[in-house]
Parts: C-alpha cells; sequence; structure tokens
C-alpha cells in the first residue's frame, strides 16, 4: 500500500486540516493500492499564500537561466523515479507497462528539460515604435488535471508555467493522484525553492472549486470533461482570470479513396485504441469512402485482433483495463446505445469472460455507423471505434466537423498534397496527415468545445505570461 499522510507546500510536507482520505483502487485487482489526503478549502487558502509568497519574493525574481536550471534538475529527477511512476499508472489507469514507462513516465520527464530550452530561447522583450514590450508571468497558477495521462498532464501545464515564472498550486485528479506526489517529492529533492510548487489532493468540487475561486489565483489552468470545464470556466470568469481549459475530443479520421488502405487503416485503429481509448485526441471515428467501407471494416477488425487485452502489469499487453468501475460501466452504457441506435457490431462488445476482475472492457468496433448517432457524437472515452461511410470527400470533411469537438484528427490520401487541403478545412487544433508523427514542438489544444488555450512545446509559454507595454 501506497500512502501519502500529507499535502505538499511552502517547500515541506504539512498535514491537511482535514482528516479524510481519498483511496486509490488498482483497475487491475479492483483493491485499494494506494491513499492520500482528502484536501480541503483552508488547504487551498495555506498553499495559495505560499505560492503567493513564492511568486513575489523568489520565483517572479528569478532570471530565465535560474529557471531552466531548476528545469533540467527537476526533469533528472523525475527520471530517476521511471519506474515508480510507471508502475502506479498501470495500477491507476489500467496502462500497459511499457506504453506507460515510455509515453507516461520518459516522456513527461523529457518535457519537463525540453521546457528549459523552449523559456530560454523565448523573446520576453522587443521594441516596438516608442515602446518596449516586456513579457512577465501571469502570477500564481491553480492547476487542475485529470487522470488518464496523470503525469503528462500535470507536466504540460507546471513545466512551461515555471519556465514563465509563474509558481503553481496543483490539484492531480482523484483517479490517479500518485504523480503528483512524486513530482513533489522530486522537487523537494532538488530543493526547489519553497512555494513554487504545491499540491493539495483532493475532489474536483471541493478542492478543484477552490483553486478555481481563489482570490490568489491569477489563472486557472484546468484539463477534464466538458462538464467539469464549463463550471470552471464560468467560476473563472466571475474572477476576471485568465483561464485556459483543455476539454474533451471526438476526433476524426478521414481515410480517402486513394489512400493505402493497409497502412492508413491498422494506423487509425492504433491511434483510437491507445490507452484502451483514454486518450483524448484519440481518433475515435474513422471516416471510409462507402464503396471501401467492407475492406475497412475487415482490415480495422484484423488489426484489433492484434492487440492484446490483458493484465497491464505483463509485457505482451497492448490494452489493458479500464481506469475505474464508473469509465467501465460509462463505455458498456456507450456499447448498449450503439447497438439501440442500429449501429453493426463487428468485435467486441462487452466485458470480457476471461477477465472477471479488473475494469476490462473489450476492444470494440461498430460498423455503418452514422454521424448523428449518439456513439459518433459523444466522447466515449474508452476502446471504441466508429466506422463511418461516406460519398464525397467534401461528405467526409462536413461529418469530420460536424461535432462539438475540435481537438485532433487525421487525413490519409494518396499524395501529401491531397492530404494537406483536406487537412486545412478540418476544424481542430491538431491533424496529422498520411502518418504524420507526434510532435513535442507542436502546440496542443481544442477548438470549438474542446477548450481554450494550447499546451505542449515553446508556444505553451505563452498562455503563462502577460505583456507589459513601457512607453519611452
Ligand atoms: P473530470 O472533468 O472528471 O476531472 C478532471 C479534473 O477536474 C479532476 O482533477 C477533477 O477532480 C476536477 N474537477 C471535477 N469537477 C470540478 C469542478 N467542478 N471544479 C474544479 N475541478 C473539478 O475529467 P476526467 O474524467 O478526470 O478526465 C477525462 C476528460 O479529460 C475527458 O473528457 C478527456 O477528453 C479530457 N482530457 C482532455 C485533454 C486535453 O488536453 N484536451 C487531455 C486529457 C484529458
Amino acid at each position: 500500500m501506497t500512502v501519502y499522510d500529507q499535502i505538499y507546500y511552502d517547500g515541506a510536507w504539512q498535514a491537511s486540516t482535514g482528516t479524510e482520505v481519498l483511496e486509490v483502487l488498482s483497475s487491475v485487482t479492483e483493491a485499494p493500492f494506494a491513499r492520500v489526503p482528502r484536501g480541503t478549502p483552508e488547504d487551498v487558502d495555506r498553499a495559495m499564500a505560499s505560492a503567493r509568497r513564492a511568486f513575489e519574493g523568489v520565483w517572479g525574481q528569478t532570471s530565465v537561466e535560474e529557471r531552466a536550471v531548476w528545469l533540467e534538475k527537476l526533469s533528472a529527477a523525475v527520471k530517476a523515479r521511471v519506474p515508480q511512476i510507471a508502475e502506479a499508472i498501470v495500477h491507476e489507469v489500467g496502462t500497459a507497462l511499457g506504453f506507460a514507462t515510455k509515453v507516461q513516465a520518459e516522456f513527461p520527464a523529457t518535457m519537463i528539460g525540453l521546457n528549459a530550452t523552449f523559456i530560454r530561447e523565448a523573446t520576453l522583450e522587443e521594441e516596438l515604435g516608442n515602446s518596449l514590450i516586456v513579457r512577465e508571468p501571469v502570477g500564481v497558477v491553480g492547476a487542475i488535471t485529470p487522470w488518464n495521462y496523470p503525469l503528462h498532464q500535470i507536466v504540460v501545464k507546471i513545466a512551461p508555467a515555471l519556465a514563465a515564472g509563474c509558481t503553481v498550486v496543483l490539484k492531480p485528479a482523484e483517479v490517479a493522484p500518485l504523480s503528483a506526489f512524486f513530482l513533489a517529492e522530486a522537487a523537494h529533492e532538488i530543493g526547489l525553492p519553497a512555494g513554487v510548487l504545491n499540491i493539495v489532493s483532493g475532489s474536483g468540487r471541493v478542492v478543484g472549486e477552490a483553486i478555481v475561486a481563489h482570490p490568489e489565483a491569477d489563472m486557472v489552468s484546468f484539463t477534464g470533461s466538458l462538464q467539469a470545464g464549463r463550471r470552471v470556466g464560468a467560476l473563472a470568469g466571475d474572477g476576471i482570470k485568465r483561464v485556459c481549459l483543455e476539454l474533451g475530443g471526438k476526433s476524426a479520421f478521414i481515410v480517402l479513396d486513394d489512400a493505402p488502405f493497409e497502412k492508413a487503416v491498422p494506423a487509425g485503429v492504433n491511434h483510437c485504441m491507445q490507452n484502451s481509448g483514454q486518450t483524448c485526441s484519440a481518433w475515435t471515428r474513422m471516416l471510409v469512402p462507402r464503396s471501401r467501407h467492407d475492406e475497412a471494416v475487415a482490415l480495422a477488425t484484423a488489426q484489433l485482433a492484434k492487440l492484446t487485452l490483458g493484465d497491464p502489469t505483463d509485457g505482451k499487453t497492448r490494452l489493458g483495463p479500464l481506469a475505474s468501475a464508473q469509465a467501465r460501466d460509462s463505455v458498456l452504457a456507450y456499447i448498449e446505445q450503439g447497438k439501440a441506435e442500429g449501429a453493426t457490431l463487428v468485435a467486441g462488445g462487452g466485458r470480457p469472460a476471461a477477465f472477471p476482475t479488473g475494469y476490462y472492457v473489450e476492444p470494440t468496433i461498430f460498423a455503418n455507423v452514422d454521424n448523428r448517432m449518439t456513439i459518433a457524437q459523444e466522447e466515449i472515452f474508452g476502446p471504441v471505434l466508429v466506422i463511418i461511410p461516406y460519398d464525397t470527400e467534401d461528405e467526409a470533411v462536413a461529418m469530420a466537423n460536424d461535432s462539438p469537438y475540435g481537438l485532433s484528427g487525421g487525413v490519409w490520401a494518396g499524395t501529401p498534397e491531397r492530404a494537406l487541403a483536406v487537412a486545412r478545412r478540418i476544424r481542430t487544433g491538431q491533424v496529422d496527415i498520411n502518418g504524420g508523427r507526434f510532435n513535442p514542438l507542436a502546440p496542443f489544444g481544442g477548438y470549438k468545445k474542446s477548450g481554450i488555450g494550447r499546451e505542449i512545446g515553446p508556444l505553451a509559454l505563452e498562455d503563462f505570461l502577460q505583456f507589459k507595454a513601457i512607453q519611452r
């Protein structure tokens, strides 16, 4: 049992003012395997006061080079904890060990260090007419993160925030809070100045809302569901605070008629199923020409059969269980809805008989889906792919854009030119063409109801900086 009985603020582990705890359940065994404090609004007060003191007294005055060196030290200290982080995330989220190690642990550790380079290379002062334009940190940032990529989602907020000169009060997700505690241990070990990074675990309703509404929070950076994002945006609006929202997605992958289907379709399946579909940017809708629909379905089901479902601690497993009973039940309800709405179930469709314990759901494909069906419009957040036939390229683009969300997407065509032309018409923050790889320098974030603001890469610094114009 991993037990943290204190929260972290003012550079020290401190008792919570409350006595309640949050139990963390293993997605594999369904048994509690960790425990952290269920923080209170008083804890948030103390953490915010410490973040304010650190911002005014220390961190806001550090040089870019000093902050870059701190980030490099923090990156190394987190790298040293990769096995511990990966093991925790396997149980918290159900992520298979290989993916958990590389994507959930190593990559965010590296991302912290990349931010040292981003801030060193940033232009923080420029002349404009008779003005000196100075870019200053926003101040104290309240950060609230989800469970699906627990460390990554934290890092893509706190690394650019600290690089910009902001201080942070962070609330990690209830389902997967351990990464935040490991991060605090890493920060403590390197001697990061007191109050620069503060962590209060607890519920969204209590600790989350206390952070958003807190008068000392100059800015709120939130990642999570559309529903919670609405509430956070409203509370932040009331306080006239800068707010960044990274919300859900229902991203489309358009396979054009001249694409190499044998490459494109499996790539689309893999993208959708990453982290068992618990990925905001997953391509959960595959749009294929009606004349080649059945061929695409056959290729997709063949690829799905290669993604072994199993115990995520086993190195051979590609897909583990979902993060919680709530996630499992919600995904199963969507699958039932898909059946009821008349979509054709071609693979999966329920709980796997081989795994009665653990929050497993069979990877599932629906074919002949109509884009107006619930399973094509709402974020399922599990291993469910819907295949939607289209008649013309224009119709494919219109359907891709017919979504309340606008986070990500893919296009595969016979030529890069055609793929690029279609990608330009997609209303989302990212689009990958012809198998284009993830780029850690590229800004990530949403159009429409997928959010406000951008994370990842040098442009993510923008959200944590504000302009001052000095006339002379
Ligand atoms: P969630 O909205 O339930 O919770 C996210 C965080 O917000 C948690 O820490 C939670 O405690 C907190 N929270 C909940 N209600 C709150 C409130 N009223 N005030 C303040 N904080 C509150 O989301 P989740 O289930 O943890 O995560 C899944 C969602 O996150 C999906 O919709 C997914 O698409 C989205 N997501 C988006 C991105 C992105 O970058 N756009 C990345 C990862 C996940």
